[in-house]
């Protein structure tokens, strides 16, 4: 008997050591909160299984649970806005007193006349909005943790400081900005766990398989998404963003195990210049809480050494330009459960811990400045406005005659962020520019939100600071490869904010001889899969010609009709022009002026199988762009194939192989991609795998190296020093040759490109070899060292090589740019369907 006892006493303990090791109970992460509670409100452990930080929260036990805290809460609603690409829930909480949620529609359109009005004087009445929104990235997971104890502090506690921050806020939470990625990263995490805690960083657990939990489905860094809202996860978030403008936006992140914790204001000589000075200051002021909380609770922390406020596209900084306070926070991260750093042993509750903490400071803050920063946003909207008004009627006008879906892209970004733009009222011609009405589309600068207009359509290549944390620019009519001018009278606008519902496109005309489609719409290539996946023939024109009086452009494609199936083969491109914005030309006649249809310089365009290489040491971004551009865009299939079962793969059949930035291939992978270029294929390769193509002798580049010696530079200046001379992220022009294939569909002599490589290539001595070449003076946007810039001039971002019956094409400049670079991604396929010609 008394054995038995004691075996369960010493079971007991082990037990009860167990879970002190590896998870902490409520009272050890609101310690420093007043903790009383309404007992009818579920805690997280009741409903998902665990203690919060025992094990990480998946995806839908977190949904399970906000669901039930708002079903017993009256302080909480749910919404779901939307799905991720796995089909997931953006949900959103709004969290305010009883009595606000019975008014909130009245609270939300009183704080929108914030925004839109010239005369409030009083802003005693109206509550503060504060969106807190977490774990953008997958990986970074304690933000998400946190958000169930942030869900269940707002809606449980019975403190005096609750029931006074409810009546005067309205707080936005958005547990999980990513719910693909932290899906992901709780799998790896959980599946990992040993029932031992173990901190030994090189366990498994720490170690997450390629790609890892960060990004979502398609491998895109989310949180670079906020300005071009290319995603879905962000279409969500900034369509909330837009009901409500908030007046503190919350990003609550993760970085190296070895670090403290961070918050913002970040490096002062970073901040955009477009951004009010009162912005940073005033987040400095909400700093002042943090740095309260976090000492009373014992946890280090540092501000003003790291990170920027440069990009709009990220979290922290899409607020700044519009109005309100964007604040990033970053926790030392214990990846898994528990891991040994430099601040010694870093459990995942401590993590959970601190981001807590720092949400309800920034809640304190938020309280505690409420009227500052309410007068803040009105007067940056009054300012904006004014502003606007000495503008008096001009506008911005974008367009490219021969694409259409391409600027209607453009301008959907303009309606996502509630910008307001004018179809023109006729064709017209500026400053030498050609503009067709329905293919371009004026934006009246009198409007308030100029600054979020102006911070996407400037050019900057002046900087305070050398250094960016992410790319120096992302001028958008650049990134498309549209025409532009920032100055137009508002008297050549028409219909405004168009539905773009209204197709135009179609063939012009039912034939039994032939139809023609040019290049240069975005959508043409999802058309030529299609049809040569239904057995068709189609050409390419290597020349330009004229035929019923309508010119025809380099790249022109063929679609003979043969007599045969003359109403299906209508039909088909018909319902494909339609829906893919593009007109199909139907020709009775062979006859043309310049080459006929039957001549020798319409080539065969033969159909494609693709294979895009990813894995560990490629870049997963890169394979990333590639995939969702192909999978979503061109509805093109390509086949991911995994590197690591390249060797025991069959290649034979792949006309193209896509190489992104990578290491390279072991020597055994290196010999059998040798093989099957030298077969027939084309390999596209992308930045660092030149370095690999070089290394295995395929092509021989010459790479320009930047000679610098450095001169008084202090060893504390070292590192700064070194990424001075690196490229974030710029943008600049490139001389095309239009008679190159490569370049077909495009209609300008010079186009913009982006760059984030210092790899240079040497033009060759032949122009004919250099069908696009950094023009003499290339910087468009962005930040460059003047050596780099002098080593860029008349280098070549592209090369081919021919290896006996195959091609090497080497592309040094990233062309399918986080999903927003429609600007070159048609380069990319004219590697592929048109390298038989090259
Ligand atoms: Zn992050």
């Amino acid at each position: 008997m008394f054995m038995r006892y004691l075996f369960l006493f010493v079971i007991c303990c082990f037990f009860n050591l167990q879970s002190q090791n590896s998870s902490a109970d409520l009272n050890y992460y609101f310690s420093n909160q007043e903790n009383t509670f309404d007992e009818s409100i579920p805690t997280p452990e009741s409903i998902i299984g665990h203690q919060v930080g025992e094990w990480h929260i998946t995806h839908d036990k977190l949904v399970q649970y906000m669901k039930e805290l708002a079903r017993s809460s009256d302080r909480v609603t749910i919404q779901n806005r939307g799905l991720t690409y796995e089909d997931r829930p953006l949900i959103l909480l709004t969290i305010t007193s009883k009595n606000n949620h019975s008014n909130i529609e009245k609270i939300k359109e009183n704080h929108m006349a914030l925004s839109n009005s010239n005369n409030i004087t009083n802003f005693n009445n109206f509550p503060l909005v504060v969106y807190q929104g977490f774990s953008i990235h997958g990986n970074e997971p304690s933000g998400s943790n946190a958000s169930l104890l942030l869900a269940y502090y707002l809606a449980a506690s019975k403190s005096n400081f609750i029931d006074d921050l409810l009546e005067k806020t309205v707080i936005l939470l958005d547990p999980s900005f990513n719910p693909d990625g932290l899906q992901r990263f709780a799998y790896w995490a959980n599946t990992n766990k040993n029932y031992n805690l173990n901190p030994d960083p090189n366990d498994r657990e720490y170690n997450e398989a390629w790609p890892g939990g960060r990004t979502n489905h398609y491998w895109f860094d989310m949180n670079r998404d906020w300005l071009p809202v290319q995603l879905p996860e962000s279409r969500a978030r900034i369509k909330t963003y837009n009901e409500w403008l908030p007046n503190i936006l919350t990003d609550h992140h993760e970085m190296g195990t070895n670090a403290t914790f961070f918050f913002q204001p970040g490096i002062p000589s970073r901040t955009h210049p477009l951004t009010p000075i009162l912005n940073q200051e005033l987040t400095q002021k909400i700093a002042n809480f943090h740095v309260e909380e976090l000492n009373e609770i014992g946890s280090l922390y540092y501000s003003e050494e790291s990170f920027d406020d440069f990009y709009y596209g990220k979290g922290s900084t899409f607020p700044d330009i519009n109005g309100g306070i964007g604040i990033l926070f970053e926790q030392a991260s214990s990846r898994g459960h528990i891991q040994e750093s430099a601040n010694g042993t870093l459990t995942f509750p401590f993590t959970i811990k601190n981001q807590f903490t720092a949400a309800i400071s920034t809640l304190k803050a938020g309280v505690n400045l409420r009227e500052n920063l309410l007068k803040y946003q009105y007067n940056f909207y009054k300012n904006s406005r004014e502003e606007g008004l000495k503008s008096k009627n001009k506008g911005i006008i974008f367009g490219d005659s021969k694409d259409r879906a391409k600027t209607i892209h453009l301008a959907e970004i303009l309606k996502r962020h509630e910008i307001d733009f004018y179809n023109l009222k006729k064709d017209l011609t500026h400053k030498g520019k050609y503009y067709k009405k329905d293919y371009a589309f004026i934006i009246p600068k009198n409007q308030k939100k100029l600054k979020l207009i102006n911070a996407m359509f400037e050019s900057r290549t002046k900087f305070r600071d050398s250094l960016f944390y992410d790319v120096s620019a992302w001028t958008l009519p650049l990134a498309f490869n549209l025409d532009y001018d920032m100055n137009i009278d508002m008297n050549n606008a028409g219909d405004k904010n168009l539905e773009f519902s209204t197709n135009i496109g179609g063939v012009t005309k039912k034939t039994n001889y032939a139809y023609l489609m040019e290049w240069h719409e975005y959508y043409t290539p999802k058309v030529l899969n299609e049809i040569l996946n239904n057995d068709m023939i189609a050409k390419v024109a290597l020349k330009r010609f004229n035929i019923d009086n309508k010119a025809f452009d380099y790249g022109t494609i063929l679609i003979p009709v043969f007599n045969k199936e003359i109403d299906s083969t209508y039909n088909f491109l018909n319902k494909l022009a339609k829906e893919n914005c593009i007109t199909i030309h139907g020709v009775n006649t062979g006859l043309a002026d310049g080459i006929d249809l039957g001549s020798n310089h319409f080539k065969r365009i033969s159909k494609q199988k693709i294979a895009l290489l990813v894995g560990d040491g490629f870049s997963a971004y890169d394979c990333g762009e590639i995939w969702h551009l192909f999978d979503t865009r061109y509805n093109i299939k390509l086949t991911k194939l995994d590197v690591r079962n390249f060797s025991s793969a069959n290649i034979s059949d792949y006309s193209t192989i896509i190489m992104p930035s990578s290491k390279g291939l072991n020597s055994e992978n290196s010999d059998k991609m040798k093989k099957w270029i030298e077969n027939g294929g084309t390999l596209i390769a992308y930045k660092n795998s030149l370095k690999w193509v070089e290394k295995t002798n395929l092509v021989k580049y010459n790479f320009k190296e930047t000679k610098r010696t450095a001169k008084n530079i202090s060893f504390e200046q070292k590192s700064n020093y070194f990424k001075s001379q690196e490229i974030g992220g710029a943008i600049f022009e490139v001389n095309i040759d239009r008679t190159h294939p490569i370049n077909f569909g495009y209609k300008n002599k010079s186009i913009s490109i982006f760059r984030n490589s210092t790899l240079f290539i040497e033009a060759d001595k032949d122009s004919y070899n250099n069908p696009i070449i950094y023009s003499e003076k290339p910087l468009l946007s962005g930040y460059i060292s003047e050596e780099n810039l002098n080593n860029l001039k008349s280098t070549v971002p592209l090369k081919i090589n021919k290896l006996n019956k195959g091609k090497i094409i080497s592309i040094t400049d990233n062309t399918n740019f986080r999903a927003f670079w429609y600007g070159t991604n048609k380069l990319l396929i004219n590697a592929i369907y048109f390298s038989d010609q090259f």
